[in-house]
């Protein structure tokens, strides 16, 4: 492959490899997965992305600096926000509550302001909230359900991807779900007319479905839907079918696009999408797992030598706070436990670890770096003092909790660059672990007692001691409300257990 060099993170959206499917296939089956992970953004939704926002500056919708809103899942705005990071474009979001944490902290990550809304408003009450933000700021909403952007792009690129790479060859069947119906009308003009004999196939969730209903979707005049489908159901393929059929889904139906509705079982999505993982190496969604089990139905009912070509629309890494990783142990299993005792190392089970060889120097102690250490304890400017590393998981919630309090500290960062010269952080350490007999960092003093480490200072605040010795120094923290826990300052994986 040749090694190309880009302008912009956005020109390498696309050209996402389609990879043959080797142990989980039905015997004499041919089946294949377009990787949509390999996208910048991870998702299939970098292409409508882009490919929305370039339309929108071609027609003079979307103005230089113009703030860009739109409702969305997830995929749709994270790939937005790396488009309006690249052009300059301030970018609001509207997603319901209910999808998965991790999403909201990449687009804010990414820049991008999140408004939640209710999750008993499904995805329409995150569509009406976008319109409504739109038109009272005049913001350009992207409209992903409706703008034909979206599956142009899937013409112009995606179906281009499929039919280079089965040039010369028969592609049986085509298998997509549908979020918006992008990649699936986009896609699927160009397999109808030039790859006629490939059946295009679409699933949706068992639970909830709204093709397989032949109920009509209830539309405004611009193809919005009026009203929620009477057949949805709340189903866990985050990004697959909202509660309405969307216009560019409905689009590829009414002109004959779709050969066949398949239903997918939610625990087959999951099953499959840890299959692939396990069995192939491919590590995708939940919906790339619901989409392969309607392939792997497919798969079982064609004829010997067919071919199967299936979307995986995103990566499963996008997951791990949903069902998807419900199963997965934080702790060591049996069989890990087993792995660890194989050996003395580094073990959790009753057995010490084995003794150093040699018992460490003693620490020698350096008359400058006493000095520092003593200054810094009994500064009447400065009464408390935080001894601590930059990267330290312990030294963070300490610092958290005195900015919670108000209460203004001074933190000597031992690691850190103003620290290096001559080893003094290290021989700060040294002189506290001769005096306070202790080796762990952060150690914390108020006017020149000292408290003890994290754990000892958020017990000291608990039991009111804290409050006590800095009233001595005229420091009064800021009341904190009822329900506050100081514990949920603490690292993360110490508080949860
Ligand atoms: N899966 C996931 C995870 C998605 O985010 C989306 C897009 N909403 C899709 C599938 C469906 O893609 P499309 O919008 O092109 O129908």
């Amino acid at each position: 492959m040749s090694q190309a060099r880009f302008a912009n993170i956005l020109e390498t959206i696309g050209r996402t490899p389609i990879v043959r499917i080797n142990r989980i296939a039905p015997p004499g089956i041919e089946m294949y997965v377009k990787c949509e992970a390999f996208n910048p953004m991870a998702s299939v939704k970098d292409r409508m992305a882009l490919s929305t926002i370039e339309a929108a500056e071609a027609s003079g919708a979307l103005q230089p600096g113009q703030t860009v809103v739109e409702a969305t899942s997830g995929n749709t705005g994270i790939g937005l926000a790396m488009v309006c990071a690249v052009k300059g474009y301030p970018l609001v979001l509207t997603m319901a509550e209910s999808f998965s944490v991790e999403r909201r902290k990449i687009l804010r990550f990414l820049g991008a302001k999140v408004v939640l809304t209710p999750a008993e408003l499904k995805g329409s009450g995150m569509l009406a909230k976008a319109q409504e933000l739109a038109d009272a700021h005049g913001w350009f909403l992207v409209r992903q359900f409706e703008n034909e952007a979206n599956a142009d792009v899937h013409t112009r690129t995606t179906a281009e991807e499929i039919l280079e790479a089965f040039a010369g060859e028969r592609l049986d069947y085509f298998v997509t779900g549908f979020g918006t119906g992008g990649t699936l009308k986009g896609t699927s003009r160009v397999l109808r007319a030039k790859s006629p004999d490939t059946r295009i196939i679409v699933c949706e969730p068992d639970n909830s479905q709204l093709l397989g209903s032949g109920i009509a979707q209830q539309r405004n005049a611009d193809g919005s839907p009026a009203a929620s489908h009477p057949n949805f159901r709340p189903h866990m393929m985050q990004g697959w079918s909202p509660d309405f059929i969307p216009k560019l889904t409905q689009d590829a139906i009414d002109a004959e696009m779709v050969d066949e509705i398949v239903a997918v079982a939610g625990q087959d999505a999951l099953d499959l999408s840890r299959a692939l993982a396990q069995e192939e190496g491919i590590f995708t969604g939940i919906s790339g797992g619901a989409t392969f089990a309607g392939a792997m139905k497919v798969a079982h009912d064609a004829a010997p030598g067919s071919s199967v070509l299936c979307m995986l629309p995103d990566t499963g890494e996008r997951y791990l706070s949903t069902p998807l990783f419900e199963d997965v142990p934080v702790d060591m299993d049996e069989e890990e436990l087993d792995i660890s005792r194989s050996t003395p190392g580094a073990r959790f089970d009753a057995t010490a670890s084995p003794a150093p060889a040699a018992a460490p120097e003693p620490p020698r102690v350096d008359p400058a770096a006493r000095k520092v250490v003593e200054e810094a304890i009994n500064d009447p400017e400065q009464p408390v003092v935080l001894f601590a590393l930059e990267w330290c998981e312990f030294c963070w919630s300490v610092r958290k909790l005195f900015r919670k309090l108000g209460i203004p500290y001074r933190s000597l960062d031992l690691d850190s660059v103003a620290f290096q010269e001559d080893d003094l952080g290290g021989k700060i350490r040294a002189v506290l672990l001769d005096r306070l007999g202790s080796p762990t960092i952060p150690q914390i003093f108020v006017g020149g007692t000292h408290i003890g480490g994290a754990t000892d200072l958020f017990r000291s605040y608990s039991d009111g001691r804290l409050a006590t010795m800095l009233a001595e120094h005229g420091i009064e923290p800021q009341p904190m409300p009822e329900d506050f826990e100081p514990e949920s300052l603490l690292p993360g994986w110490l508080h949860k257990r």
